[in-house]
């Protein structure tokens, strides 16, 4: 069995690594020159959509093999609406590097890699499929999924980021749900030292999203920052992401394609993490290329979270500032720790069992 892996990021790594504990050696083929070669990101591990997963990073180690250090655990997280904060408190997650930064998940990842990676390698699949009996698309996007037909683009999201140079509570992520600073989107403020953060916004591209600007919008919420922390802030290092699809894969692998990490689709609509399930989605690959368990089957608990986070996100398109506002007061103290502490009931999953209902109705009005 000759296995190439398309993509040296998160899923693909993994999926290297699995393999070799398991006997096999892929080659792996990275169109940049190095692991990581792409802007610095300040991302986050938030347990509530790792469930039933609490603590995904010992999860990893203990069941997978998979060791990774996070730059800080989350021990709070201030979220604001228009008119409303919470503060959350307690384990929450963990926040990370990733991009060309030594620690970062990568180049971790990288490092646990005993394959061989071809750098400055930017094979077609075609090309790879004629010379290998296995691929592994792990190129980080639907592109490859899109053009086998594979793939249902649900809607694409506008992003913009900076690294900030400040002074931060690394055990601490801030969240703005505001449409007046990010229409039907989202803001963060993510620090991953005592130094430096990453802070950024994304917008659907919706149709009443079409008028807006998106470096307009990202002047007011670098101001508003500025003035809730009261310093600075420089700017280091800028990154803008136009257009990026969120949706899945009809089917995780095709005869001997395996579509992995967010080619197949692990990033959730509602707010755009994926991290863990590309990582997990790796494994699962390498499991099936290994007779260990059916990649269709191990993807199943993911697809239903993208399904979940799916609803979420169309609900989240329902609301005002008001509506916000209203979850956001009700998120502060008692029923927030509930739900981002509970380890019995899965929050994405019940919030969205409870909406569907509502957003089938809206559907209904619409068309
Ligand atoms: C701005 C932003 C912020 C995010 N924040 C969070 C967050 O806070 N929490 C979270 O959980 N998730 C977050 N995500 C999502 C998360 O980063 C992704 O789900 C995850 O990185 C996907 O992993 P992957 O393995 O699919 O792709 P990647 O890790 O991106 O790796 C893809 C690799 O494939 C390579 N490649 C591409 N095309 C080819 C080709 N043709 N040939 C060879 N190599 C190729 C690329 O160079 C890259 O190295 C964020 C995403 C973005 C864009």
């Amino acid at each position: 069995m000759d296995i190439a892996i398309m993509g040296a990021g998160l899923s693909g790594l993994a999926c290297a690594i699995t393999l070799k504990k398991n006997g096999i050696t892929p080659t792996i083929f990275e169109r940049r020159s190095e692991v990581g070669d792409r802007f610095v990101n300040g991302e986050v591990l938030l347990s509530i959509f790792t469930r039933p997963v609490h603590d995904c990073i010992a999860s990893l180690s203990e069941e997978y093999g998979i060791y990774l250090k996070p730059a800080g655990n989350i021990q709070k997280m201030e979220l604001f609406s228009k008119n409303k904060s919470a503060i959350i408190e307690g384990h929450l997650g963990f926040t990370n590097i990733r991009g060309r930064e030594q620690g970062s998940f990568e180049k971790q990842l990288e490092q646990q890699t005993k394959s061989k990676i071809r750098f400055n390698s930017e094979k077609t699949y075609e090309e790879l499929l004629g010379k290998y009996s296995h691929v592994v698309i792990a190129t980080g996007d639907g592109d490859y999924a899109k053009k086998t037909r594979n793939f249902r683009e649900d809607f694409t999201v506008s992003i913009k980021g900076a690294t900030v140079e400040g002074c931060f509570d690394r055990y601490s992520v801030m969240a703005w749900l505001d449409y007046d600073l990010a229409p039907y989107g989202y803001c963060f403020l993510i620090p991953f030292s005592e130094k430096e953060a990453n802070i950024s916004i994304a917008i659907p591209d919706l149709p009443a999203n079409a008028d807006v600007n998106l470096n307009n919008l990202w002047g007011f919420f670098h101001e508003k920052v500025r003035s809730q922390l009261k310093q600075e802030l420089p700017m280091t290092d800028q990154f803008q992401i136009t257009r990026y699809p969120i949706g899945i894969c009809d089917a995780a692998r095709i005869g001997n394609t395996f579509y992995v990490g967010n080619c197949f689709g692990t990033t959730l609509p509602f707010m755009g993490f994926g991290q863990y399930a590309s990582i997990l989605s790796g494994v699962y690959a390498a499991y099936d290329l290994c007779g260990l368990g059916k990649y269709e089957d191990l993807m199943k608990p993911l697809r239903q979270s993208y399904q979940d986070s799916l609803v979420l996100r169309r609900s989240m398109e329902q609301l005002s500032n008001k509506g916000l506002d209203l979850i956001v007061h009700t998120l502060q103290g008692y029923w927030g720790e509930k739900l981002f502490q509970t380890k019995t009931i899965n929050p994405l999953k019940v919030a969205s069992y409870l909406l569907r209902p509502y957003i089938k109705m809206k559907n209904r009005k619409t068309t």
